[in-house]
């Protein structure tokens, strides 16, 4: 099992098939804490990128493995979580960021919002889950056809709260008005833009990334394939 990084990777911890898991299991019974004890020192920005892109081509290639959801796992993270990346993802119900990267319990600091804005509230969250439980990637997940940014383009008039998060995103189309192409689409890549912009005035993270210790990055997610594109 490698422990290059005193994190014990996803991929190591499949390669130990059923027996071996059954073996960690009894372990754990007798070691509440094991799992956790060895999994304190979180992965690098690079290898947590690289675990979202490999766990977004099995998805796209509809051979998704959907590692880490059972209940053994549960009872492997139960009283400590060490998630390998943060997603700021919109609430949109086709953007589960555990089944668009194919990976489950404990693995990612999931914020959903409409839109993928960045509030003071969202801001702490993400401080959170670097900061305190050790992520050190943050991706701002914009996706196509977002309702949110398609309201701020179309400058609709909505009722109740709802124009709280579309007003969140009217900068970032501003930017891109007089832009060709699809507008919808150069608004949500530009909308990521701005929300990673509004992210980086956090002097907490800028603090970790500044120290190697995190990376924010920005990415689009294709309803149409399933894709997840940096951008
Ligand atoms: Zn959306």
């Amino acid at each position: 099992m490698s422990r290059t990084n005193g994190f014990i990777g996803r991929r190591d911890f499949l390669k130990l098939g059923g027996g071996a898991m059954v073996a960690l299991s009894s372990s754990l019974m007798q070691v509440p804490n094991a799992f956790a004890q060895e999994s304190l020192q979180p992965i690098s920005p690079a290898l947590a990128l690289q675990e979202l892109v490999e766990g977004n081509k099995r998805f796209v290639e509809d051979k998704r493995r959907s590692p880490h959801q059972s209940l053994l796992r549960l009872a492997q993270i139960a009283t400590e979580q060490h998630p390998f990346a943060s997603i700021l993802s919109c609430a949109d119900s086709r953007v589960p960021a555990e089944m668009v990267f194919d990976v489950g319990l404990g693995d990612l600091f999931v914020v959903r919002i409409a839109g993928n804005v960045v509030s003071p509230r969202v801001m702490g969250s993400l401080e959170y889950s670097t900061k305190i439980l050790g992520s050190q990637l943050i991706l701002i997940l914009g996706h196509e056809r977002c309702g949110a940014v398609t309201a701020a383009v179309d400058n609709t008039i909505v009722e109740g709260e709802i124009g709280t998060f579309v007003e969140d995103i009217k900068p970032a189309v501003a930017r891109v008005k007089n832009i060709d192409g699809d507008r919808m689409d150069n608004a949500v890549i530009a909308n990521v833009q701005y929300q990673l912009e509004v992210l980086n005035k956090s002097k907490l993270l800028t603090q970790l990334v500044s120290e190697g210790n995190l990376q924010l990055m920005g990415g689009r997610y294709d309803l149409d394939t399933g894709e997840v594109t940096i951008i």
